[in-house]
Order: C-alpha cells, then sequence, then structure tokens
C-alpha cells in the first residue's frame, strides 16, 4: 500500500488526532445531554466570536449547570474544550465555509493567472483548459453554496423555535 510520510516539527504535530479521544472528557461523554448542550453552544457561537470566547461561555455554562444540578462528567478547562472542539469534533458547517472559501481563492487564481494573458502581439490568448478547469471549480462551489444555504436556514429555523419556547432549568 502507498504511503506518505510526512515530516514533523515535534512529537505533537504528529500525533493523530484519534490517539486523543480516548483520553478527552468531552468524546467519552459524547452522547450525554451535557455534552449535548455543549455542543450547542459551540454550534451557536463558533465563527462568530473567537475559539477561546467559545469555550469560556461553554465552561460558564458548564459551571452554572453543575451547581444547579450537582451533575457534571469531570473537571474542564478551557483548554480542553478548545481542544475537543478544534480537533476532536467535525464542525460540519465550519468546514463548509472554509471549503467554499479556499475554491474561491483557487477560482481568483485561475481566473487572473491561467485563463487569459494578453499581449500587445498576439492579442488575447485563451487557455481552454483553465477554464475547463474553473469551471469545475465553479460548479462544485454553487454545490456547497447550497448545502451551506439549507444548513444556514435550518440554523436559523432551530433558534426561532427556540426562542418560541425556552429551555427551562428545573
Ligand atoms: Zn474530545
Amino acid at each position: 500500500m502507498d504511503r506518505i510520510v510526512i515530516p514533523c516539527s515535534d512529537d505533537d504535530s504528529c500525533r493523530l488526532p484519534s490517539d486523543n479521544f480516548h483520553q478527552c472528557l468531552l468524546c467519552t461523554n459524547a452522547h450525554s445531554s451535557i455534552v449535548g448542550r455543549l455542543d450547542d453552544i459551540d454550534q451557536e457561537l463558533s465563527g462568530k466570536i473567537l475559539h477561546r470566547e467559545v469555550a469560556v461561555a461553554q465552561l460558564a455554562s458548564y459551571k452554572r449547570e453543575y451547581e444547579m444540578t450537582r451533575q457534571g462528567i469531570g473537571k474542564l478547562t478551557v483548554e480542553m474544550l478548545m481542544e475537543h472542539y478544534e480537533k476532536h469534533r467535525l464542525n460540519t458547517k465550519g468546514e463548509l465555509a472554509r471549503e467554499i472559501m479556499y475554491t474561491q481563492t483557487l477560482q481568483t487564481v485561475y481566473r487572473e493567472k491561467a485563463i487569459g494573458s494578453h499581449s500587445s502581439t498576439q492579442g488575447l490568448a485563451v487557455n481552454r483548459v483553465a477554464i475547463a478547469e474553473w469551471l469545475k471549480l465553479s460548479k462544485h462551489k454553487v454545490e456547497m453554496l447550497k448545502t451551506y444555504n439549507v444548513m444556514q436556514r435550518h440554523a436559523t429555523n432551530q433558534t426561532t423555535t427556540q426562542n418560541a419556547t425556552p429551555y427551562e432549568f428545573n
């Protein structure tokens, strides 16, 4: 089987995320309602404020809940929350947004560097291969945008429903 060897500068960058899953309190309790509420905070705030600020809000919420219910999954820190939500868990909407931006950047490069070149002697030269690649990227981006918009609408609907029936702490 073919292998790709990636040179690493230190141990940490060499480690695959799955190596840490079994040590992570949030991963081992991923299906609990407590982690579910932390997931909701991540979904609501990520992309709007800094990663660290999301983790601070999650920790504050976790502590409040623990004080009221005496139920928790153990001692959490901002660093543990950041590690889990950045490296162990796939934020589909965030990933998709990054993928769309990357495709957009590639398209810009194709448009500016590869598709056409102008010279005073030969006029405008158009590169058919580059146009075909650009069109592929364009279709790919439009498909991703459709999915992103559906997710966005779904998230907005959820927020509206949640506002109509606020979550009650007993
Ligand atoms: Zn984790």
